[in-house]
């Protein structure tokens, strides 16, 4: 893919690493390319960081025709810059692509234009521990007319974000809200492509649990609304009488890269990890007999987050005390050790960007 470059010449001061938070500041430069059925993708650029000029019309305002990923460029401590399992991403933008009838990216150029893009703005990757540069790649449908019909044409961009540690002291434990009205996905729908559209799905419940003082909602089933799937922007697995257990992928459950890479490590741990249908009677169950010993979600911006406590219909349970256990916190360890270097990648996880 040939990338034609052009420098901004009026750098930003860089943030405090202090003052990153998530996703509010963004790096020099952006990458830029689009897409039409007679010319395929074209005019790859990378441009300095700037507002993007649309149609009015431009589908994506109007009917949702958008899709991202999320990912993560770490320093490591002797100086390289690591991307975690980048492949993994562009697979399941592909996947996203196929289900919103968007234009798919070969893996190649996505992987490619990530690297080109980093190693320019390699100077916002904030040092400060726990701390990171975010990738946003995203693609949008483009075309100028109101008619609801296939995507012709579609721009993808991707952006940068220093962002900061998720934790300021240790692994402090969410407490989660369950959502028994709303749904976020059904079987059939868009649960499994990460596009904008859940999330706009999502919104009213999050406000709910934002409201009640709840960090993250937990999702049920769209159907019988009796099954866990998933919460807020994670997937969530839980450990019953020894056993780690995770909603399976039956199409309305994002399938998370850092949910992948939590099973493979607790295969190679020896620990037991089941994925199958988990209902809330029986997780509620667990609590009340005193089986359920951890409760986590897992993600690319927390990568671990302990669940300390759920509330279902006005009824609280605590988990493990309020406590983060052992098996988060050996996850949370292998897996951030394993991006930012600490720890061998056993694996082969990690792609170096030169
Ligand atoms: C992105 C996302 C996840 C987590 O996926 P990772 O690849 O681990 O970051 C989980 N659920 C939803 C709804 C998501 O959008």
């Amino acid at each position: 893919m040939e990338i034609k470059i052009i420098k901004n010449e009026n750098p930003k001061a860089k943030p405090d690493s202090n003052s990153l938070g998530f996703g509010k500041f963004f790096t020099d430069h952006m990458f830029i390319m689009d897409h039409d059925y007679e010319n395929g993708w074209h005019n790859a650029r990378i441009v300095p960081y700037g507002n993007l000029s649309l149609s009015p019309a431009s589908t994506v305002l109007h009917y949702g025709e958008e899709i991202f990923e999320g990912m993560k460029a770490y320093l490591t401590e002797d100086g390289r810059i690591q991307l975690f399992r980048p492949y993994e991403n562009a697979k399941r933008m592909n996947n996203s692509a196929d289900r919103l009838c968007l234009p798919e990216i070969p893996e190649e150029d996505f992987v490619e234009a990530i690297k080109k893009l980093v190693e320019i703005d390699k100077d916002w990757i904030p040092t400060a521990k726990g701390t990171s540069l975010y990738i946003r790649p995203f693609l949008f449908g483009n075309d100028e007319t109101l008619g609801v019909h296939t995507v012709h044409h579609s721009t993808f961009v991707i952006i940068l974000s220093p962002v900061g540690s998720y934790y300021k002291e240790g692994l402090n434990p969410v407490k989660i809200l369950i959502e028994t009205e709303d749904v976020r996905a059904v079987r059939g729908g868009t649960g499994f492509a990460k596009c904008g559209g859940n999330y706009a799905a999502s919104s009213r419940a999050g406000k709910k649990a934002e409201e009640k003082g709840y960090s993250q909602v937990l999702w049920l089933d769209g159907v019988e609304r009796k099954y866990i799937e998933e919460v807020g922007a994670m997937n969530v697995m839980f450990k019953i009488n020894g056993e780690v257990i995770t909603p399976a992928l039956l199409g309305s459950i994002l399938p998370g890269i850092t949910r992948k890479s939590c099973l493979e490590i607790l295969k190679k741990e020896g620990i037991k990890a089941t994925e199958r249908l988990l209902s809330l009677e029986e997780l509620t169950k667990a609590v009340e007999n005193g089986t359920l010993e951890e409760a986590w979600g897992c993600g690319t911006a927390a990568v671990i987050s302990p669940i300390g406590l759920i509330e279902v219909n006005g009824k609280k349970y605590e988990i493990n005390n309020g406590k983060i256990g052992p098996v988060s916190q050996m996850l949370y360890d292998k897996i951030t050790g394993i991006q930012t270097g600490k720890v061998k990648d056993e694996f082969g996880w990690t792609v170096e960007v030169k």
